[in-house]
């Protein structure tokens, strides 16, 4: 088996698939708007949108040419076999070694794309906040968890591989698990680090959002406003804690531009996720991802002629996550995230039912037409698109459900 070439080929084929995607993007911009969200943007801003998104397309064309070259040329150097071998051979220095390289090469390719997007895009259409030095704050940031994950991740995999040879996928997957577990779970710490967040008023909004989750028998530890605004002016709205103990967060850029009721709505579709546990729900699946992963994980390091392949003497764990991350898992998620996302728009059209039930219906078509001009979302997105990748539903499509549901529940 040549598996020098056929990892080339995976790659190049993954890199096609997803150029192939922007393209249909790209071309669904001429899509006709559906006639309920007509209203949405005046005849001006729709032009506006239309320039946006042709600018974001072209760059994620760009982003996907520069990443598939990039990795081409690193793969076709050994260059991980390279610096590696400016290390002493232990296991740990050398997956150490491939992956903070790594994921330097990724910081700087995704900064420069990640800079024209952000300083430069949406800089031009006024949605971006983020000064330089927050952005590039940002970009060490991003090197440091990327870093720090994908080390502790294969560590884990090379120490149980080390230890109990095939034995190891089970028990890799349920250590995986436990660890995205506990990032789900630090992830409002971690979310801290780069935001600031204040208490949200006394008064109206307060008070409806309080009575909201409490009807539910949920107990409200703090309802808190992110200051989002300081690298955007686009809206969001989440919130977290395990339990019945929840804490509210809710963009400071969605309180400048919403009503109370509507900001209620978009909670209440929230709760929706809550009462119907599509979080836990999530998480399940996620566990059938990450089996895949492990399965992946383990044919890539039972199969040292792999690495070998690529100018290591023998299986390089570092090395790996490469293996998997552009070439195993590219190629079974575009599967795997079709199946997982028709499961989260089913999950947005019961959510956005749960809204309607607490009488918010109105308002949530009203928010969600906000939301999706403060976005700049497209509102005649591709079908095909849709299908393959959407974990929500078009807004046409959940503004007609909505009001089917208004008609139905009221
Ligand atoms: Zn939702």
């Amino acid at each position: 088996m040549d598996w020098r070439l056929l990892i080339l080929v995976i790659v190049t084929l993954v890199s096609g698939y997803q150029l192939l995607l922007h393209a249909v993007q790209y071309r669904s911009a001429n899509n006709p708007t559906p006639d309920n969200v007509k209203d949405i943007y005046d005849a001006e801003t729709y032009a506006r949108w239309k320039n946006y998104s042709a600018e974001k397309c072209r760059l994620q064309i760009i982003a996907t040419l520069i990443s598939w070259a990039v990795t081409m040329v690193l793969l076709l150097c050994n260059a991980h076999a390279a610096v590696a071998g400016l290390f002493p051979q232990n296991i740990y220095v050398q997956l150490i070694a491939v992956l903070v390289f790594q994921a330097l090469v990724e910081t700087l390719c995704g900064a420069a794309t990640g800079y024209v997007d952000t300083m430069i895009i949406e800089q031009k259409y006024g949605f971006n906040r983020s000064t330089i030095k927050t952005f590039v704050m940002d970009q060490i940031r991003g090197f440091l968890i990327e870093a720090l994950l994908s080390i502790v991740l294969m560590s884990i995999l090379a120490a149980l591989h080390q230890a109990m040879g095939d034995g190891m996928i089970l028990l890799f997957a349920a250590v995986v698990f436990g660890i995205t577990l506990l990032i789900s779970f630090l992830y409002p710490i971690i979310s801290r680090m780069g935001n600031k967040f204040t208490p949200l008023e006394e008064g109206e909004l307060r008070d409806k959002l309080t009575a909201l989750l409490t009807s539910h028998g949920y107990k409200v530890k703090a309802i808190e406003v992110m200051d989002a605004s300081r690298r955007t002016t686009k809206s969001n709205a989440y919130f977290t804690g395990f339990g019945a103990m929840k804490t509210i967060v809710l963009y400071d850029n969605l309180i400048a531009s919403m009503t109370a009721d509507e900001i209620c709505a978009i909670f209440a579709h929230e709760l929706g996720h809550g009462l119907h546990k599509d979080v836990p729900k999530q998480q399940v699946m996620n566990l059938g991802n990450l089996l895949i992963m492990a399965v992946l994980a383990w044919l890539v390091v039972r199969e040292p002629a792999l690495h070998q392949a690529f100018g290591f003497a023998g299986v390089n764990y570092g090395f790996a996550f490469i293996l998997l991350g552009s070439a195993a898992l590219a190629l079974v998620q575009p599967l795997t995230g079709m199946l997982m996302s028709a499961y989260s728009r089913f999950a947005e059209y019961r959510a956005d039912r749960q809204a309607v039930k607490e009488g918010y219906g109105p308002a949530l078509i009203s928010g969600l037409k906000k939301l999706s001009r403060d976005n700049f979302s497209h509102l005649a997105p591709s079908k095909l698109l849709v299908v393959l990748e959407y974990s929500h539903p078009p807004l046409s499509q959940r503004i007609a459900a909505v009001e089917k549901a208004i008609k139905e529940l009221m």
